[in-house]
């Protein structure tokens, strides 16, 4: 089975990682120019040339990020089997629509304006933050990552400074959200319509970007797995999706979930499945994308997953830890750049927690590891 994958990065290259024992072969179809995945074949395609290539040399079509021209993969679309379809993309890839899906299927997302000029930022600010004495926070409409293009406002002076900084022509403006975690979904959905869940995970970001993962959440009820297995249902059903979605959330004191955005892909906070569960996401989302049984999402152990940002740490200090499962990605170091992760296991919770921060130390610049169950 020769699969395609649009986009050539570390997901791409872990994808491929996973679907080798299946018997899997990739090829990757690359416009950025830069590719990282360095597994299976590569083609380098800034130009958009190559796809006549691409389509004969492969069965069916995934992708591994979502910041991908809907129209190239309508036009896939027209040849091969592309999952997620060209529909889920497009929601996903731009907050407006997204935001417009969540409200239209119920899910509680924060209450959020669309601007088009400072002034209207301005507008938002006041209406939906200063009026209730809370910060809002203000994303690019489309292409935003990892906390990229955003600001946090806390008045509608900041409005021009930050209309200027962020750069682009409509954005998405939030009431802030007062949350004592964040936590994300992963569920699978294949072809002939089966789903299976993850259980959750908590998600420590710093400056919006993803640092630390844990799951099961140890002190997360039954109901609130559920609660968040029905939105991320919902939103497979609405989609007919197949393949991995993930779907990150805020946990507020009283126990509500928010919805805050959702991913058409494998997830950074779903790579603990790769030491911590039966089956890992990446294996699960080829198993639905190439119309195989989906395999089970049972918990092994607990495990955390810690990014690797910008430095490598020493590799002998780290696998010195017996339970540390090193992935690295092959990245050059950069600043802010993703370069791995560790998936660190342990018998349960607490000790955990505690080989996670012995972990973290030595791991250049990381931040304090923090969960909210260890909190009083
Ligand atoms: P996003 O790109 O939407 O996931 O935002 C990046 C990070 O900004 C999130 O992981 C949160 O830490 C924070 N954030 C985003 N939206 C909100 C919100 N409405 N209220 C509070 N924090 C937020």
């Amino acid at each position: 089975m020769r699969v395609g994958i649009l986009g050539a990065g570390q997901l791409g290259q872990m994808l491929a990682l996973a679907g080798y024992p299946l018997g899997q072969r990739f090829v990757f179809l690359d416009t950025s120019g830069s590719p990282s995945a360095d597994i299976g074949t590569t083609l380098i395609d800034p130009q958009n040339q190559q796809l006549p290539d691409f389509l004969l040399r492969v069965d069916q079509v995934t992708y591994e990020f979502e910041h991908l021209p809907v129209e190239l993969v309508r036009e896939i679309e027209k040849h091969k089997p592309v999952y997620p379809s060209s529909r889920a993309l497009e929601v996903c890839q731009n907050r407006g629509l997204e935001k417009d899906l969540f409200t239209r299927l119920n899910l509680p997302t924060p209450e959020y304006r669309l601007v088009n000029s400072a002034e209207e930022l301005a507008a938002a600010v006041k209406e939906l933050g200063e009026a209730k004495q809370k910060p809002v926070i203000a994303k690019s409409v489309t292409e935003g990552y990892d906390g990229k293009g955003q600001a946090v406002l806390r008045s509608a002076e900041e409005a021009p400074q930050a209309w200027e900084a962020i750069g682009h022509k409509q954005l998405l403006v939030e009431a802030f959200v007062d949350f004592v975690r964040e936590v994300s979904i992963i569920a699978v959905r294949g072809q002939d319509g089966e789903v299976v869940f993850y259980p959750m995970a908590e998600n420590h970001h710093v400056d919006g970007i993803l640092r630390y993962s844990l799951a099961p959440i140890p002190d997360l009820q039954d109901k609130t797995q559920q609660l968040a297995e029905t939105y991320i249902q919902a939103l497979l059903q609405e989609l007919d999706y197949v393949g991995v979605l993930a779907l990150e959330l805020f946990q507020k004191a009283d126990g509500q979930l928010v919805v805050n955005e959702m991913a058409p892909r494998v997830h950074n906070s779903g790579h603990w499945t790769q030491n911590g569960a039966v089956t890992s996401q990446f294996e699960n989302h080829l198993r639905a994308v190439s119309g195989l049984p989906l395999g089970s999402t049972q918990v092994l152990h607990p495990t955390c997953m810690l990014n690797i940002i910008g430095k490598a740490p020493a590799l002998q200090a780290v696998l010195a830890e017996e339970n540390a499962h090193l992935h690295l990605y092959g990245k050059e170091e950069r600043a802010g750049r993703k370069l791995g992760h560790i998936n660190l296991v342990a018998e349960d919770a607490t000790t955990l927690v505690s080989k996670v921060k012995a972990l973290a130390r030595l791991l250049p610049d990381a931040p304090e590891p923090c969960f909210s169950f260890t909190q009083s």
